[in-house]
């Protein structure tokens, strides 16, 4: 039986005294579901001492919102997963969309993010999806097969069951446009195949014990619908997490 869990990703969105504003507001809203699901949110780096102190003892994690490949040295403007680790995290957000599209990430740079987020014991949670172009040319499938294999290449498949998946369409991030429960049910279910048939001898425990979560605009008036699909076992949510009533619905749907 799969945990669902929920991620709040802020983006870079906040300032000291809005995120002390959403916090209190937020945490009432979602306490009463920390039994149930895996609740995390992920602040930009400067505000996770502060969003650390503010969640406190309440059972939700904190994440981040990537993490450096290297563990030290000389690369002005990264972060180590170490660090991340130090600081609280339990989470970090590897190859998002806005990464891979804005800053170049490759899909190779991304699995040595996700080999240096698992080295340091923090759990990566792997962005995959497709542009609007390469779905409207039958590549979905593909690209998201390349995105996966190019991690399970870097740490093997078994490395894969300690870490999360998030299907994100990236034509469905921050634009209101939600996947339809067919298109997500789809996607997910060929994950988990994929999945399975990579190393056919231990991969159906893999497979089966592996979170995939769905990100695209969800929001309170879609996740009931979008959290009863039978593979999909949480949400990664932008902008509504940013909403205090809105990301406790959420929460309330899974
Ligand atoms: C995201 O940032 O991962 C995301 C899914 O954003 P939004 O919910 O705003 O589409």
């Amino acid at each position: 039986m799969r945990k669902p869990i929920l991620i709040g990703n802020w983006k870079m969105n906040g300032s000291l005294h809005a995120n002390q504003a959403l916090m209190v507001r937020v945490l009432p809203r979602l306490r009463m579901f920390r039994k149930t699901i895996d609740l995390a949110v992920c602040p930009p780096f400067p505000y996770l001492f502060q969003v650390r102190d503010l969640l406190g003892y309440t059972g939700i994690a904190l994440g981040a919102q990537n993490a450096s490949s290297f563990v030290s040295g000389a690369y002005t403007g990264e972060v180590s997963a170490t660090m991340l680790q130090e600081m609280g995290c339990r989470y970090v957000l590897v190859g998002h969309s806005e990464r891979r599209a804005l800053f170049a990430e490759s899909s190779l740079e991304v699995a040595a993010r996700y080999r240096s987020v698992l080295a340091a014991g923090l759990t990566p949670v792997l962005c995959v999806g497709e542009t609007l172009a390469e779905r409207e040319s039958n590549q979905t499938g593909l690209v998201i097969e390349r995105q996966l294999q190019a991690v399970i290449d870097e740490v093997g498949l078994a490395a894969m069951a300690n870490g999360i998946i998030a299907y994100e369409p990236v034509w469905a991030i921050g634009t209101g446009k939600t996947a339809t429960p067919e298109q997500v049910s789809r996607v997910h279910q060929e994950i988990r195949q994929f999945i399975a048939n990579s190393a056919p001898e231990a991969s159906d425990d893999i497979s089966q014990q592996l979170r995939v979560i769905y990100g695209g605009s969800v929001k309170a008036a879609n996740a009931f619908e979008l959290f009863s699909l039978a593979d999909v076992d949480g949400g990664l949510i932008g902008g509504a997490s940013l909403h205090a009533d809105e990301f406790g619905t959420i929460a309330g749907a899974l």
